[in-house]
């Protein structure tokens, strides 16, 4: 099967849009994915006709609202394959996700303990753990990766032993494209009895996450860059893990019992959810996976690696041009840089052609100075892209070599 890709523009209005008389061309999306109708549509209804706070209201709106917000995360629940729904923790994003985790970790970290992670983590997957060994004596330790991007995974298990107590990294690198073995890594950390968490920012949006068939303890992930809004997102975890997991955020929702001098923690989710949540957020969380669900995972991952493989083809072509990151086993993502060029006046030039791409250090800072680079230009791949805006990216882009030559 292939994706009816003119019939999936349709849906998303924003990619009508026309940027100086240009048609857009919009290919940031590992910053961010476009919205198609159905989840513009659910955050509305649910403003329009339902809206009232969740969990706590005696009348019908509240109830109603706590209908939907809570199924929604049964629709969460069974996208991942969650071994049931109170494994599915609503949080702000991939970036709030990964803090719960490393901030629970802090405290039970025993000086001289071991954090494993690699040096292809964004910042989120990284400050948060460095954090977390400074406050407990904890040691932070860092896997290597080839030139061309890949994890060297001999160097990984290497540092695996028995003081690891957690081992994170990314299913997919969002400044590379590098799609990890993390089932293999997974069983490599478990090895050692090490706790696992992925950081599922891009890799949630490749379709066929199946939390179980992973083995990891924690998958985190942000909605925004699977079709849903900003400022929502969850942190899967495995129930046993979750049940004693530090609390990091206290507050209403989340107790059993509060006297005046100290409070009980209530039963999961709610122990690890404090305060008002993002409930339009989560409705419309849970109407971008329904709506994901529908397509056919292996043409969504088809359309991908082809608009990937034009891509990288297309670079050998222009002149000077250096992609970042060429691993065997690549996500819709190409970091490059052209020529000596700043990739800040490449995107700026891009931009006036309508093309629309992320400049600079991909949030991952260490990574762009073990490449010797400030950052990198990066056009990345979304289920509604064409091969044609594959095309009119280097013509943008030979446009740029000339004007920076
Ligand atoms: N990890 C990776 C690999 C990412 O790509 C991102 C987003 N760029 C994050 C973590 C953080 O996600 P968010 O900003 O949505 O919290």
């Amino acid at each position: 099967m292939t994706l009816d890709v003119k019939a999936l523009r349709a849906q998303f209005p924003i990619l009508q849009r026309e940027i100086d008389g240009k048609p857009l061309v919009y290919l940031d999306n590992a910053a961010t994915t476009q919205k198609p109708q159905v989840v513009l549509d659910a955050i509305i209804d649910f403003y329009t006709t339902t809206n009232a706070n969740v969990h706590r209201g005696a009348h019908f709106l509240s109830d109603e609202a706590t209908r939907r917000y809570e199924k929604a995360r049964d629709d969460v629940a069974a996208f991942i394959n969650a071994n049931g729904r109170e494994e599915v923790i609503w949080t702000a994003g991939t970036t709030e996700s990964i803090n719960l985790v490393a901030r629970g970790l802090g405290q039970l970290l025993k000086a001289g303990e071991e954090v494993v992670v690699t040096e292809m983590e964004h910042h989120a997957n990284l400050v948060t753990w460095q954090q977390a060994c400074k406050v407990s004596g904890g040691t932070l330790k860092v896997a290597p990766i080839f030139e061309n991007g890949e994890l060297d995974v001999d160097a990984f298990s290497a540092l695996l032993n028995d003081k690891t107590r957690l081992v994170a990294f990314p299913h997919v690198s969002n400044a590379l494209g590098t799609v990890n073995p993390i089932k293999e890594l997974t069983a490599k950390a478990k090895a050692v009895n090490a706790l696992v968490l992925v950081d599922g920012a891009q890799g949630i949006a490749h379709g066929g996450v199946d939390v179980q068939a992973i083995g990891c303890d924690f998958y985190a992930f942000s909605g925004h860059k699977l079709f849903a809004p900003t400022g929502i997102g969850a942190l899967w975890g495995r129930k046993s893990v979750l049940e004693n997991w530090p609390v990091w955020l206290t507050g209403g929702e989340m107790i059993a019992d509060v006297t005046y001098q100290d409070a009980t923690w209530g039963q999961l989710p709610n122990r690890l959810e404090a305060g008002t949540p993002n409930i339009a957020g989560v409705i419309g969380l849970g109407a971008a996976v329904n709506w994901f669900s529908e397509l056919d995972l292996a043409a969504v991952q088809a359309h991908e690696q082809a608009l990937l493989a034009s891509a990288h083809e297309q670079a050998s072509a222009i002149d000077g041009m250096r992609v970042i990151g060429t691993a065997p086993k690549k996500a819709g993502v190409m970091s490059f840089m052209l020529g000596n060029a700043h990739p800040a006046d490449v995107g700026f030039i891009l931009d006036r052609q309508g093309v629309a791409i992320r400049t600079g250090d991909n949030c991952a800072q260490p990574l762009m100075k073990k490449f010797g680079i400030p950052g990198t230009a990066r056009a990345s791949f979304s289920i509604y892209n064409t091969l044609e805006e594959v095309d009119k990216l280097y013509d943008a882009l030979r446009k740029a070599n000339m004007m920076l030559a």
